[in-house]
Order: C-alpha cells, then sequence, then structure tokens
C-alpha cells in the first residue's frame, strides 16, 4: 500500500545521489570557498554500493516510486555509472529512469552506454550560451562548447526528450534566458529555468537575486507567444509552457514564487544512504545501518513507510526572506 504523508502526498519520485562530489564549482550550489581542497567529502567505504542503492530502489518501487532520477554531485564521475543504471532498469515496477548531468563527461560512448543500459531520457545543466557568464557560474573555467555536443550526443543516442536545466540568478545569467530559449526552439530539448533558490547553507542567497517565474515568462512571451499547458503527471516540478508556433515548450521551476509543495511526491536518498523528505531538510533517516545491519527488505519497508507517513515539509510554502538559514543538508549532497 502506497504511503501518503500528513499532507496527502504519495511517494512517486526518488532521487538517488551516487556521489557528493562534482568538477564543476557553481556557484549557487558548490562555491567553491565551502567546497575547496579541505573538504571532506564521503569516502569510498561511506557510500552505498550499487547493489545496495539497487535494493533499496526495489523497496522504494514497492511502496510506490513511478521515478528514479540518478544525481549527485556529478552522477558521471562515479566509475561505471551505467551498471547502476542497469541494475534500475531492471527493477519490476519502475516507470521512468533518467538522471541530471553537468554534461562534462557525457561524450558519445557514454550516452550510447547509459542509453543501452536502459536510461530512458537526460536532463543537462546549461547556465548560459555566454561563454564567459558560463564559465563564470561552473567556477572551474568549463566551456559551453562542450556542454552543446553532450546535448548533441543525447539526443544521438535517444536520450530523449533531452531537457536543458538554466538557474537564473539576477546579475549574472538573466540576459541569456532569451537566447537559450531561441537555441532550443523546435529541436525537442526543453529548457527549463529555475528560480535560484535558498539551497544548503553555502551560497549567500538573497531575495534579490532571484528572478520570479512571472519576469522570465515575460521576457520569453515578449519574443514568441507562449501558453501554459497541463502537467503531464501530478507532482510534476516544472510548469510547462509551449510556444503557440509549435516549436515546443518550456519549463520553469518556480520553488521561491510559486511554491508547489502542495504536490511534492519527492523523496531524495543521499550517496551514503540516508533518506531527506525535503531538499530543504537537515535531518535524514540512515538506511546504510539498516542496509548492513541486516535488516530485512520488509524491516526497510516498513521505516521507510513510517518516515514518509510522519513527512510534513512544505519549507518553500513557509520561507519567508528572514527564514534563518539554519544547517540545511547542501544540494550537491542530495541532488537537487
Ligand atoms: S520545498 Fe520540500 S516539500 Fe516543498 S517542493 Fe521542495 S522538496 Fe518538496
Amino acid at each position: 500500500m502506497t504511503p501518503k504523508d500528513t499532507l496527502g502526498r504519495p511517494m512517486r519520485d526518488l532521487r538517488i545521489s551516487v556521489t557528493d562530489r562534482c568538477n564543476f564549482r557553481c556557484v549557487y550550489c558548490m562555491p567553491k570557498e565551502v567546497f575547496g581542497r579541505d573538504f571532506r567529502f564521503l569516502d569510498r567505504g561511506e557510500i552505498l554500493s550499487f547493489e545496495e542503492i539497487a535494493r533499496l530502489a526495489a523497496i522504494f518501487v514497492r511502496l510506490g516510486i513511478e521515478k528514479i532520477r540518478i544525481t549527485g554531485g556529478e552522477p558521471l564521475i562515479r566509475r561505471d555509472i551505467e551498471e547502476l543504471v542497469a541494475q534500475l532498469a531492471r527493477v519490476p515496477g519502475l516507470n521512468d529512469l533518467t538522471l541530471t548531468t553537468n554534461g562534462s563527461l557525457l561524450t558519445r560512448a557514454k550516452a550510447q552506454a547509459l542509453r543501452d543500459a536502459g536510461l530512458r531520457r537526460i536532463t543537462i545543466s546549461l547556465d548560459s550560451l555566454d561563454d564567459e557568464v558560463f564559465r563564470r557560474m561552473n567556477d572551474v573555467k568549463f566551456p559551453v562548447s562542450v556542454v552543446l555536443d553532450a546535448i548533441e550526443c543525447a539526443i544521438a543516442v535517444g536520450l530523449t526528450p533531452v531537457k536543458v536545466d538554466t538557474v537564473v540568478r539576477r546579475g549574472m545569467n538573466e540576459k541569456g534566458i532569451v537566447d537559450l530559449a531561441a537555441r532550443f526552439r523546435g529541436t525537442g530539448v526543453i529548457p527549463r529555468f529555475i528560480e535560484y533558490m535558498d539551497v544548503g547553507n553555502s551560497n549567500g542567497w538573497k531575495m534579490d537575486d532571484v528572478v520570479p517565474a512571472r519576469e522570465v515568462i515575460a521576457t520569453l512571451g515578449t519574443q514568441w507567444p507562449i501558453v501554459p499547458v497541463d502537467a503531464n503527471y501530478y507532482g510534476e516540478v516544472a510548469e510547462r509552457w509551449r510556444y503557440e508556433d509549435g516549436a515546443g515548450e518550456v519549463g520553469i521551476i518556480s520553488s521561491v514564487t510559486r511554491p508547489f509543495c502542495s504536490a511534492c511526491t519527492r523523496a531524495r536518498l543521499s550517496a551514503e544512504g540516508k533518506l531527506y523528505a525535503c531538499l530543504f531538510a537537515s535531518q535524514g533517516e540512515d538506511l546504510r545501518a539498516l542496509l548492513r545491519g541486516g535488516a530485512s527488505d520488509e524491516a526497510i519497508a516498513a521505516r521507510l513507510g513510517t518516515v514518509w507517513q510522519a513527512r510534513d515539509d512544505r519549507y518553500s510554502e513557509i520561507r519567508t526572506s528572514n527564514t534563518p538559514s539554519g544547517a540545511k543538508v547542501e544540494m550537491s549532497h542530495i541532488g537537487g
């Protein structure tokens, strides 16, 4: 029986972080000043093995999870990640398997290996087409061209529809919204513009740096008439907007100005095996101890059910500009 939380929300969407490491230092997620040389990342022995992740995934799916998104840090940093994809693709009852990457390691061969292993589609982050802006935002001077090649590789092997995620931060990349949209019109690629969020404790978030969804929509609307379309499914994160001229659609993820907690069906599993009930949570439930302590699948399922049924998270609905940042889990630790 699918457990529902205290707000009646079922568990449908599981995000699995397979590493807390990344080769980028995006200023809104993993600023260098915090995630520098001395930062202690998880050791190999601390992170779940592919077999442990697949076992947990099968239990989650029996509890109602329909979609799994593989995240990080940067998931392609984890060696032989396609082996995990293959194990997850074999989980009975799983309807959708996707992955979010910064594209830096997504070669044609890697894209093909992921596709062959059973990955259905992929989301690639790209914050700007302006090379100088992009290099400044990823803060490792990584060029746009390689990410654009990765998008072409994903399309070529059929990891479609490809979604391209852009975190819009005022004073950094908002002037590039139209160029990004123009680049992908008529290609089947779905650009998604994400409101800059106060994730974790490290990015120095201020409400003034947020470009509200309505402003992004207005900006696009000055170029091309766009109309809202219904969500593909209950709990879908992005608002969908379609070009009236048939050139495709764009997504808007508006956690700050138009929160969507009321239909949030997302659970998050960190690389060291903790279950987080919200992107802005500070505590996670230790599932690794159960796994490595000899607990049965039934015992783990019962624990998951109890944790989810007690869930009352709706951070974005109660956030105000002076919500204390507190000790939230870092986004790079649980994946967006
Ligand atoms: S803030 Fe938390 S509860 Fe709200 S939509 Fe995001 S993850 Fe879900």
